[in-house]
């Protein structure tokens, strides 16, 4: 471990995540859609969530909604 300083702590590559279970997007039968309150936020959900209605929050304004 010579001569390597300031490892990039972020990855270039930027995976878009299910906002509810985190599950990497797209996947078959998901979606994705900005936040209805303040669409600033981009929401994922995959199928399996919209399927369960499961509960997402808005990463910006903390909206939540099914
Ligand atoms: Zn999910
Ligand atoms: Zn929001």
């Amino acid at each position: 471990m010579i001569g390597r300083i300031g490892e990039p702590s972020v990855i270039a590559e930027t995976v878009f995540r299910c906002s509810s279970c985190g599950v990497a997007l797209p996947a078959p039968g998901s979606t994705q859609f900005f936040c209805p309150q303040c669409g600033e936020y981009r929401i994922g959900r995959c199928a399996r969530c919209r399927d369960q209605s499961v509960h997402y929050r808005c990463g910006s304004c903390g909206f939540e909604g099914p």
